[in-house]
């Protein structure tokens, strides 16, 4: 890196903590938060004023130092007065970093120049199989084959799952616990040894210093050919005294005082030699099948192979989105030349996912636009007012709301694509029956999906109990369903003699015929991937589909996957319900639990008991289902009767358990995570959630979601060991609220989307999704550019790469269609 670059680095790296903490005061409606060591303002106040070995253009540091002076007085200001003072900073930042920006493109031609050099002497192409790179056998060939790669393009395209920063470059004396570092050093001392209690494991010890200080560096080689004499010898001979190493990892402080714990070292000979050294590491998701540095060094190797990379944007746009190429992108997100490269490479692959997710939204709104709609909508019978006159509640205004926008769809000109989203409890499911009824009156078949067999089951039972009454048809579809009753379904359905489907992940199969699909209705919908989705749509004409959802999806990031998704709220619950009351307790206050539990049951009510884990696992310190199941039946509780439910029984076993659960013949119901969405027994009033500090919030909603669905007061007991802060902070968050909502925001905050919603189905890589409420400005260019391009180009004409990749990526027909 030469000196302009660093300096720009240096300064980024000054101003992201400082946009960050601006970020969290405002969301925290400008309180003047407690940091780990200071407040806000002390904060801010300080580094405004620390700015002299930047030097700053003169008009740049008279602000900051204005900024900083008015952040000492920050507790003497009103609301609005800090908001203000927030914006302007934020606003400041911002533009100093971006005229950083200019400073970096210069910088990025010459980056291509250096991946020329990288392409000499290799025949490599992005066309070869992996085999044929040097280094790389039959057995690396094939772990790499399972992963799903088998030529350099794959290789090129498996982005890695996240970055370790090692570009902080320090001297020893400034190393603080806790942080990533990376230091030059020498070797003072060494020494290696067995360890005593795991008899294959081996632990070296090395003291290395530089002119400020020494610090301990601690390595660990686990495997019995790590214990022998011979390596034990070679290691000695590599870190000789007086060696010369960078060492890159995490400071931590031990028994012995700060240290590096299991860092990455690496003995400097050649300058150019080392592959960590102040760089950012990136991290691959690759199982066990092959070492993370390993899969690091073949990337290098082919990584020339990317220079030229198709571009699927011209030049032109390429500046005038100011955009990093292709190729330049694709070599910084797997070796990043610094935090902003790495920046601008996401920013750039983002980018691609989101100019194709748009021109593919664009197409298939032309494509119904072309259609013309003529469905015969003679409406004869009356199933939807017979099936609501007997349910025994009224509607909430939010649902019969839901319902007449889903009526106006249904009768409207182009299909229905509804996404509903309401809490746990809200009660969509008499939405969803409501709509296949609908669709049944016009004489059109329905399906309903949902990602669990027991959920499943559950809806075909509710639908035959109240349309039985009306003569409608239903069947069952499972991976369960035996063959010969598989066998008459699909005849029946194929005959139309089935009204509506019910059934799992089976309802995709090729060979699942409808005779006239409608309807469509994705129960759980944030469970299936956007291409399990249009498959079931595709066993359609113009088929409407209505997903539903009790997690909230941030509107950007709806939109981004979604594009031309209609949403539809229910914003209330059945009147009566009371909240769930919701404790975290310390599972050394259990006795006194199983004491309340045992009044609730008596009083006739039933308890759901969770566990994280079905077997108990040497690796995890963690609470079994099977073990809690028999310590609950036979020492606490043998006077009721205790059942156990989890994902290995079959689906008889599990079917006769939730029939005794529901009908109230087993009192309490131990159980897995396979109860977390949809299971419905409103006579269930209690909820204990063992290990709670392992699951995700929204996860932790939907789970105590299973109880207070009547007007009986439920609660939700959050067991956990943890004395974790962090962790239970968390978990208060539970405590304090009942809004889904608020609380899918936190886990936003705390874990990233990609997690919460399962979007890692939606074949977009974790980054993409990581950053996509920031990332709005990125979705409006990517919408913007999208029109043009279909404008001036409906066929794609001049854009090979950008076609190909879209009929490649895409089995819609439509997009076939339209572009050929
Ligand atoms: P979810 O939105 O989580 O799928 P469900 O559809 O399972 O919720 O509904 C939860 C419970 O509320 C069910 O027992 C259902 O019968 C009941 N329910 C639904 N709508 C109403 C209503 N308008 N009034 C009273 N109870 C209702
Ligand atoms: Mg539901």
């Amino acid at each position: 890196m030469n000196s302009s670059e660093d300096y720009v680095e240096e300064v980024k790296r000054w101003i992201r903590p400082l946009q960050k903490s601006l970020t969290i005061e405002s969301e925290s409606q400008f309180i003047n938060i407690l940091g780990k060591e200071k407040f806000f303002n002390e904060y801010l106040n300080f580094s405004l004023k620390d700015i002299d070995k930047f030097n700053f253009k003169k008009d740049y540091e008279n602000k900051f130092q204005d900024f900083s002076k008015r952040y000492e007085n920050y507790n003497s200001l009103e609301k609005n007065q800090r908001k203000r003072l927030v914006i302007d900073t934020r606003k400041t930042l911002f533009e100093l970093g971006k005229s950083l920006d200019s400073v970096l493109e210069i910088k990025v031609s010459q980056n291509y120049q250096n991946q020329q050099n990288l392409l000499k002497g290799t025949s490599l192409n992005l066309k070869s199989d992996i085999s044929k790179i040097q280094g790389v056998g039959k057995n690396i060939t094939y772990k790499l084959n399972k992963l799903g790669l088998f030529n350099i393009n794959d290789l090129i395209n498996y982005f890695p799952r996240t970055y370790l920063d090692y570009s902080c470059r320090e001297k020893i004396i400034n190393l603080r616990p806790d942080n990533l570092y990376t230091c030059i050093a020498n070797i003072k001392r060494f020494y290696m040894y067995k360890s005593k209690n795991k008899n294959n494991l081996a632990i070296m010890n090395i003291i290395i210093f530089d002119e400020t200080s020494s610090i301990r560096v601690t390595k660990f080689f686990i495997g019995k050919r790590f214990r022998s004499y011979s390596f034990f010898a070679s290691q000695k001979e590599k870190f000789k005294i007086g060696t010369k190493i960078a060492i890159s990892g995490k400071v931590k402080l031990t028994e012995y005082g700060r240290s590096f714990v299991d860092p990455q070292i690496e003995i400097i000979n050649n300058k150019e030699d080392y592959l960590f050294y102040g760089k950012i590491l990136p991290i691959y998701s690759l199982s066990d099948a092959i070492t993370n540095i390993h899969f690091i060094k073949i990337i290098r190797k082919i990584l020339p192979c990317s220079v030229n990379y198709p571009d699927i944007l011209s030049e032109k746009q390429l500046k005038s989105l100011s955009l990093l190429s292709l190729s330049d992108a694709l070599i910084n997100i797997h070796l990043p030349r610094s935090q902003s490269f790495l920046d601008e490479a996401k920013k750039r692959l983002v980018f691609n996912e989101l100019l194709l997710l748009q021109l593919k939204f664009i197409l298939r709104k032309k494509k119904r636009r072309q259609r013309n709609f003529s469905r015969n909508f003679l409406v004869k019978k009356t199933f939807l007012n017979e099936f609501l006159n007997n349910i025994p509640f009224t509607l909430t205004r939010s649902q019969s709301e839901v319902l007449n926008e889903i009526k106006e769809d249904l009768m409207g000109e182009s299909p229905m694509s509804r996404l509903l989203q309401g809490d746990v409890g809200s009660g969509k499911t008499i939405i969803a029956i409501a709509s296949l009824l609908l669709i049944v009156e016009k004489g059109y078949q329905g399906a309903m999906m949902a990602p669990t067999e027991v959920l499943a089951e559950q809806h075909y039972k509710n639908l035959i109990k109240n349309l039985d009454p009306l003569l409608i048809s239903v069947g069952l579809l499972t991976g369960n369903t035996s063959p010969k009753k598989r066998k008459k379904l699909l005849t029946d359905l194929v005959n139309g003699q089935i009204n509506i489907l019910v059934g799992t992940h089976a309802l995709f199969e090729d060979k699942v015929i409808f005779e006239s699909l409608g309807l469509v209705v994705i129960d759980e919908q944030h469970r299936f991937g956007v291409n399990q989705r249009n498959r079931l749509l595709k066993k359609g004409e113009n088929t409407h589909l209505l997903s539903m959802t009790a997690t909230p999806i941030p509107r950007t990031l709806a939109l981004a996957l979604y594009g031309d998704l209609d949403v539809s709220q229910i914003r209330e619950l059945p009147p009566g319900r009371l909240p769930v009351a919701t404790e975290v307790i310390s599972d050394n206050k259990l006795t006194e639990l199983f004491k309340i539990v045992e009044k609730e049951i008596y009083k006739g009510k039933q308890a759901y008991v969770i566990l994280p884990l079905i077997e108990d696992s040497e690796k995890l310190n963690l609470n079994s289902a099977i073990r809690i199941y028999e310590y609950l039946s036979n020492e606490i509780y043998p006077q009721f009767k205790v059942g156990l439910l989890h994902g290995k029984l079959n689906s008889e076993e599990k079917n006769s358990i939730l029939d005794h659960f529901e009908e109230n013949k087993i009192n309490i119901l131990v159980s897995t995570t396979v109860i977390e969405v949809g299971i419905d027994v409103p006579n269930a009033s209690i909820m204990i959630i063992y290990n709670s500090e392992r699951f995700g919030l929204s996860q932790l909603h939907q789970l105590r979601g299973r109880v207070g669905r009547d007007s009986y007061k439920s609660h939700c007991y959050l067991v956990t060991s943890d004395n974790n802060a962090v962790s239970n902070k968390r978990l208060k968050v539970l405590q304090n609220s009942n809004d889904g909502f608020f609380i899918a925001e936190r886990d936003l905050d705390l874990r990233g989307p990609g997690q919460i919603l399962g979007y890692r189905q939606s074949g977009l890589p974790d980054f993409v999704l990581e950053n996509l409420p920031e990332n709005k400005i990125l979705i409006d260019k990517a919408k913007v550019e999208a029109i043009k391009i279909i404008d001036c180009d409906p066929k794609l004409d001049s854009y090979p790469s950008l076609k190909s990749l879209l009929l490649d990526k895409s089995g819609n027909k439509f997009i076939h269609e339209f572009l050929n």
